[in-house]
């Protein structure tokens, strides 16, 4: 059902210095539409050999680009953002192709990323040092903020662009030079991401596109001396050893990691609002988002009218094709996921949950599965301590407010939580003692560049939004000048 007025799709090349090349020895992977399960095109899987050459365009691009005055690099930046715009239609459709994602998602991820490049362009401009009082009055003491050097990014295939941009951005404005390992899974949408940054005017090396064997590339780049510092978004397991690794030599590092985010519904919440907002952000992507809410935890009082509204939500959505018209569910991204889901389902219902709605695949092509809500789900079942990373809430039942604030701080996890509710009491209780990076309220997530967007605990640390997201790329100097 595919749209055949929607652009080919295109293999994706290596950028390095530059220059858009094929990997040494010509070696590929194959890129498959999670709709379909077909092979649409090839990735370069690099080699050592390309990394080191992408290794020395960084470090001369850092030598470069650091020296380019911030409001130049605003202006380069704004002229991606606006390129950005321009080609967002035709980004969309090679997302969705690689990806899955509905249309409609994909065309916001890529528009978003525009305001995203333009917050960090401006943000940039106003990265402030100190004049420090001095003891003596002889001495003038100067606190300086420089970039930390070429940073080593390596994001994953959920949101293509986003989780990209972000880095990139916070990279570019601070003067930084940046490698982005992107997904092989999803390839083309990053890419055309980083033509537009090419196009715009980054000079050759700031900018490198890698991809090829994961831990290859991140055990090579992580402790080679040439790069500074680690940014890394993906699962708690894989975020643990890169940490550990960028500790080893000594790296900074921004882990943004797995989440299983709790969703308080209080006894005097408007229902129908939460089941709106937080259904959408459930379902959104298929819920293979690190801030999809999963833990429903709803007062007893309203539970029953909670699951079947949430169910009924769950039922409504067309799940297909992302490039079919009217579809507001698009496949699971790779079988491993498909594969996951009926694991998780199965799990719960052994142990005694109820399927409210979905429960099962769609279809025998694609990795296409229903949109899920398991009602009455027991402690111990898997979906309800391991993050599903995929379209499955969980509801359970509470009574009062401690409780429900004890399973939320449960978990190891503390990335995103939500919370419905109409009592100021309630709200400052939560805001207090929730152990998360980031709480909405009456409302599903809203992450803007200039809010702090990170987690505590095993989600990770440092923050790819707001001033936070820039000091993660900067380091500090003293400078005390005596007067002799
Ligand atoms: P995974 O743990 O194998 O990989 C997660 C990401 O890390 C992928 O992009 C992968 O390419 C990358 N990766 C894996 N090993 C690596 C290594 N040694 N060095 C560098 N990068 C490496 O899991 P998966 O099956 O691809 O994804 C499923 C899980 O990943 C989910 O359950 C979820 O927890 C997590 N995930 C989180 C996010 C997020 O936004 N935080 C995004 C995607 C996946």
């Amino acid at each position: 059902m595919s749209n055949p007025s929607h652009p080919a799709y295109k293999d994706t090349q290596l950028l390095i210095n530059g220059e858009w090349v094929d990997a040494t020895g010509g070696r590929t992977l194959n890129v498959v539409n999670p709709a379909t399960g077909e092979v649409i095109g090839r990735v370069a899987h690099a080699s050592i050999a390309d990394l080191d050459r992408a290794l020395a365009a960084a470090q001369r691009g850092f030598e470069t680009w650091r020296r380019v005055p911030a409001n130049e690099r605003a202006a380069i930046m704004r002229k991606a953002a606006g390129l950005m715009r321009e080609r967002a239609p035709q980004i969309a459709a090679l997302m969705t192709q690689e990806q899955g994602k509905p249309l409609a998602e994909a065309k916001v991820e890529a528009l978003s990323s525009a305001d995203i490049i333009e917050w960090f362009a401006d943000e940039g401009r106003r990265v402030y040092g100190r004049v420090v009082p001095s003891r003596n009055i002889a001495a003038q003491q100067l606190v300086l903020k420089e970039p930390v050097g070429p940073v080593a990014a390596f994001t994953p295939w959920n949101f293509p662009i986003n989780q990209v941009v972000r880095k990139l951005s916070a990279a570019l404005t601070t003067g930084c030079s940046i490698i982005v390992k992107a997904p092989e899974e999803t390839p083309a949408s990053p890419a055309a991401l980083l033509q537009a940054f090419v196009d715009a005017g980054v000079p050759a090396g700031v900018i490198g596109l890698v991809y090829g064997d994961p831990a290859e590339i991140s055990s090579y780049l992580i402790p080679h001396p040439v790069i500074r510092k680690i940014t890394f978004t993906g699962s708690t397991p894989v975020g643990k050893q890169l940490a550990s690794l960028a500790g080893l030599h000594m790296k900074r590092a921004t882990m943004e990691l797995g989440g299983h985010a709790p969703v308080i519904v209080a006894e005097d919440a408007d229902v129908m609002l939460a089941v709106k907002s937080a259904g959408a952000a459930k379902f959104r992507n298929a819920g293979q988002v690190c801030i999809s809410p999963t833990r429903f935890l709803v007062h007893n009082s309203i539970r029953a009218e909670f699951a079947q509204a949430l169910a009924a939500h769950a039922s409504s959505l067309k799940v297909g094709d992302g490039l079919a018209d009217g579809t507001t569910m698009g496949p699971l991204a790779n079988p491993r996921r498909l594969a996951a889901m009926a694991k998780i389902t199965e799990d719960a219902l052994s142990k005694g949950a109820k399927v409210a709605a979905g429960g099962e695949r769609v279809g025998s092509k694609g990795n296409f599965y229903a949109a899920t809500v398991l009602d009455e789900v027991p402690l111990e079942a898997d979906i309800f301590n391991e993050e599903p990373f995929g379209p499955i809430a969980g509801i359970r039942g509470f009574n009062t407010l401690d409780e429900a604030i004890a399973e939320s701080n449960r978990l190891p996890f503390g990335l995103a939580s939500y919370a419905f509710t109409r009592s100021l009491k309630t709200l400052h209780e939560l805001s207090q003692r929730l152990e998360v990076g980031m709480l909405w309220v009456n409302q599903p997530a809203a992450p803007v560049p200039e809010l702090p967007f990170g987690g505590v605990k095993d989600s990770g640390y440092g923050s790819e939004g707001g001033p936070e997201a820039l000091d993660a790329y900067l380091v500090t100097k003293t400078v005390s000048v005596m007067n002799v």
